[in-house]
């Protein structure tokens, strides 16, 4: 619905040992809170991002919460910076509990994600991204 294309053709970025987003570990009831205000497109427990949110930020880019043990926004919410997204958690596709947090400028593109450390403005301890496209 918001123009997915088929990622089950292999050539995905984390096909390659690339991973699109960044993976925060703390403890379970760490908040999260949002890094930019935006609307909620997506909101659900689906999945292998687990329970998730979806934010279109005012700066055009889409950030995906993931994995979180709670959500505290719906569909059509708007989140200011700072407010509390969710609750760190291990929900979907995980081996322990972490946040992982992905930008994309086109919703569920994940070749379009850009780096999350620098966009942060944090260390990176793997270095900067390989775009792929
Ligand atoms: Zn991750």
């Amino acid at each position: 619905m918001y123009g997915a294309k088929s990622l089950s053709n292999g050539n995905v970025p984390w096909a390659a040992g690339k991973h699109p987003g960044l993976d925060l570990v703390c403890t379970t009831d760490t908040n999260i809170l949002a890094i930019r205000g935006g609307k909620v497109i997506s909101s659900n427990g689906y999945g292998d991002w687990g329970q998730h949110v979806v934010i279109e930020q005012d700066d055009g880019l889409f950030c995906i919460y993931a994995h979180m043990s709670t959500r505290f926004y719906a569909v059509g919410d708007r989140v200011e910076r700072g407010r509390r997204v969710g609750i760190m958690g291990s929900t979907g596709q995980v081996t322990a509990a972490h946040l992982h947090i992905e930008l994309q400028s086109k919703y569920y593109d994940a070749f379009s994600h850009r780096d999350m450390a620098r966009y942060l403005n944090i260390a990176n301890q793997l270095g900067s991204i390989v775009y792929l496209n």
